[in-house]
């Protein structure tokens, strides 16, 4: 049950729940912490079970997005909502309009944006109400499909891993296995073979498989669950999280960890556990964090160069949590934390001796984007 001081404990500042029973709309919005900006995070719709399993999940994802653009070195916050329903069966113009004009009403203190089982035209609907949401389709002026520069992040995130273990940011040569090649994989494929490095791949889709194996003849495939066994210099995850765990991380024959999934370790000790058998990690919310980037800049005008030099910021980030990791002797996962945390709390102390609390987060470039249209 949600309580004020489970919200206290995880440091929420708003959670706010939507509904409209003609369209069957049920929605709750997250707001962590707007310290260095509006709350920007995804909308998810899924077929929770209980609307307490739907509150767990928005309120674990929203302080994940506080963490992914504070150590991003973005000037945003974190927030993300859920859609409680059946994305098969329960879309709507209606509903997906019905939930913009909520958006709306909290003035630009959250911005929405795709996340699972949320499509761009979905997006397109919920922007006919409010401008603050984004990941709008090009048409509209708008960036589109996140997964490139997702995986432009996860590729530089993984070029500093290398320079960290092998001296070269190059993964010329080196077997990569990646984990589920969808929409970030496959651009992750991409990147990988114009640097000459040599894939395994597996994934549960026909499609996708197919997809990948004509455009990459001769990456190797191999079954799900034996892409953990395999001789790889580096393992890829980009389909689900938790897969470094208690099961796995014995089988791990690599030296780096790094790829797209959110949540890559299922719990923190295994962020230990690698440290302690010389794998080194590339820490997942950094390095997945190019598609928020990318969708951070429609307010001031997307552009590809522009998106694409911010996401470049990734591999010296990498490095520099890789620093913080060897001085502290502490493991990244908990190191890329640090640093996150040291953002906050510094913009904190300007907050409360120069600003006060309470001033107006209403991210400067929406009002931009009002006068544009
Ligand atoms: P996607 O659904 O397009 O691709 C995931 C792929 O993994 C699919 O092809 C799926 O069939 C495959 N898969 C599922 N279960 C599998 C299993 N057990 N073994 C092997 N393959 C399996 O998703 P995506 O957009 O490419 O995202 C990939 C991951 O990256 C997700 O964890 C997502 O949360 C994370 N992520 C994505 C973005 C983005 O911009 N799309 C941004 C940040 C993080």
């Amino acid at each position: 049950m949600l309580t004020f001081e489970k919200l206290y404990s995880m440091g929420h500042e708003e959670v706010v729940f939507f509904s409209d029973e003609s369209s069957g709309l049920k929605a709750i919005v997250a707001i962590h912490d707007t310290t260095l900006g509006p709350a920007l995070g995804g909308t998810r719709m899924w077929p929770y079970a209980s609307i307490d399993e739907a509150v767990e999940d928005v309120l674990r994802l929203s302080r994940g997005m506080t963490y992914k653009a504070a150590v991003s070195g973005l000037n945003l916050g974190g927030g993300k909502a859920v859609i409680i329903g059946d994305p098969k069966t329960d879309k709507s113009e209606a509903l997906f309009r019905a939930y913009g004009r909520y958006i709306e009403s909290l003035n630009g203190r959250y911005i929405s944006a795709e996340d699972v089982n949320i499509t761009v035209d979905d997006i397109d609907h919920i922007y006919t109400e409010t401008n603050f949401v984004c990941g709008v389709a090009k048409a509209h002026g708008g960036s589109g499909n996140p997964a490139p520069y997702t995986a432009l992040g996860v590729f530089r995130g993984m070029q500093a891993s290398a320079m960290k273990t092998w001296g070269s940011k190059s993964v010329k040569d080196k077997v990569i296995a990646i984990q589920g090649v969808g929409h970030v994989g496959f651009e992750l494929g991409k990147l990988i073979n114009e640097d000459g490095g040599k894939m395994i791949f597996t994934d549960v889709r026909e499609d996708n498989i197919a997809q990948f194996k004509e455009a990459f003849p001769s990456a190797e495939f191999v079954a799900p669950d034996a892409i953990y066994d395999v001789d790889m210099d580096i393992y890829a995850p980009c389909a689900l999280g938790a897969t470094v765990n208690d099961d796995t991380i014995g089988r791990l024959k690599c030296k780096v960890v790094s790829g797209a999934a959110n949540n890559q370790l299922k719990e923190d000790r295994h962020g230990q556990e690698l440290k302690d058998r010389g794998i080194l990690y590339a820490p997942d919310y950094l390095i997945n964090a190019g598609g928020l980037m990318n969708v951070s800049i429609e307010f001031e005008g997307w552009n590809d160069s522009k998106s694409r030099r911010m996401i470049d910021t990734i591999y010296d980030t990498t490095l520099h949590i890789f620093a913080i990791a060897d001085e502290q002797n502490i493991p990244v996962n908990k190191a890329a934390d640090v640093l996150a945390e040291e953002r906050l709390e510094s913009m904190r102390k300007i907050q409360t001796t120069y600003l006060g609390r309470g001033s107006d987060h209403r991210f400067p470039g929406s009002k931009a984007r009002h006068n544009k249209l």
